[in-house]
């Protein structure tokens, strides 16, 4: 089946007494067993923290549409990551992309650093830069392709190679590019990580992760985890990114098809100095997307002249709500510096490029031509 058809006829898959075409909710805390069985075993369902059917239709489809072997669904991208996370030891040794989402910065900083794993980071479309960092003690290279906010596309096939020549795990965040653009466990990568907040929910209503493997021993490790942590999604968040599924496909060439057209848009305003989009023919990495995927997405960053230009666009937005996350049906403009960067230490944004000037645009699913309205009134 082709991948519009599983992102709605996975779920159905289940035996319903009275022939639901939608997967249930199933807001239990519990399950009642029928006896004691011969081995000591209740059944197949114990306690919700532990399995619960919604969220398990949920994660089938995830697991599905990545083309992996296991999914876990979790109450948040970040809760995705950090349990992910616990799979590494005091001593191990992580390497990084340089541009990633704040919040996983943040963890890296705060919490992995803490518990012993040595996390270096280096822009990860430099191979030969991240192999400098690889030692015997490298469990994983961790890449968000492209990245948040700079749009740095990295070559997955090339270093999934590397991780496995040494020995060590590639784990890709896909937010950005989602399963319908990128499969990065059919290019090697050995997990996927998802805020599915963004584009797989895509209508700002939920807060949720997952976690993909391809791997049967990161998948044993994992199923332990999330029943001892305890950060599994709950049944009704499940239900809705369900429901927000069936339409991925749809959303996805309407973001990347009003994204291209924004693009292009501001390229041709005076106001701004730079647009990062890689569905744009003359981004750089456009050609290595497609070797990749077959697509870019709904992610446009741009600059601007002046932080007072950037002020008044944020400000004077009326359709494009200045709020922070990505990928819903709503349009939303971000300011990195002082929101989902706002962690990062200033020499690091400086080094980057991340200051007053930079913003990030999701581009949702309202007409573009109002889109291109908002910002032309805007920038004016
Ligand atoms: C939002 C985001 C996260 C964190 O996910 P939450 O669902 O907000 O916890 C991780 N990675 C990327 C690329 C994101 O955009």
């Amino acid at each position: 089946m082709n991948f519009s058809t599983r992102c709605i006829h996975t779920q159905t898959r289940f035996a319903d007494p009275v022939g639901s075409l939608v997967m249930p909710l199933y807001m239990t805390a519990s399950y009642a067993h029928d006896s004691l069985g011969a081995n000591g075993s209740h059944g197949d369902y114990d306690y919700s923290r532990l399995q619960n059917p919604t969220r398990e239709a949920l994660e089938d489809t995830v697991r599905d549409l990545e083309g992996g072997i296991d999914c876990l669904a979790f109450s948040s991208g970040m809760a995705a990551i950090a349990c992910l996370m616990e799979l590494f030891r005091p001593g191990d040794e992580i390497v990084t992309s340089w541009d990633l989402y704040g919040g996983s910065i943040r963890l890296f900083d705060a919490v992995t650093r803490k518990n012993g794993v040595k996390v270096q980071s280096v822009d990860t479309s430099d191979l030969d830069a991240v192999a400098r960092l690889i030692t015997p003690a490298t469990r994983a290279i961790y890449v968000e392709s492209p990245t948040n906010p700079l749009m740095v596309v990295s070559d997955i096939r090339r270093l999934a190679q590397l991780a496995h020549d040494n020995d060590a795990l590639l784990v890709v965040d896909n937010t950005f590019l989602t399963p319908y653009f990128c499969n990065p466990l059919k290019l090697g990568a050995d997990v996927v990580v998802h805020s599915g907040t963004k584009y797989l929910c895509g209508h700002n209503d939920v807060v949720c992760g997952f976690v993909v493997t391809s791997r049967q021993d990161v998948s044993d490790q994992l199923r332990y985890l999330i029943k001892t942590i305890g950060s599994g999604l709950s049944p009704f968040d499940a239900w809705l990114v369900a429901r927000g599924l069936k339409t991925l496909p749809l959303r996805m060439e309407r973001h990347q098809q009003s994204a291209l057209a924004i693009a292009q848009w501001l390229q041709g305003n005076p106001k701004v100095t730079q647009v990062t989009y890689t569905g744009l023919p003359d981004n750089p990495d456009h050609q290595l997307c497609l070797r990749q995927g077959t697509g870019f997405g709904g992610m446009v960053t741009f600059r601007v002249d002046t932080p007072e230009t950037a002020r008044r666009v944020l400000e004077n937005v009326h359709l494009i709500l200045f709020a922070e996350s990505l990928g819903g049906a709503e349009s939303l403009i971000t300011y990195p510096l002082t929101q989902t960067h706002a962690d990062v230490p200033a020499d690091e944004l400086a080094q980057k490029g991340i200051d007053g000037c930079l913003l990030r645009l999701s581009v949702g699913l309202e007409d573009p031509q109002d889109l291109i309205a908002d910002l032309q009134q805007a920038l004016a």
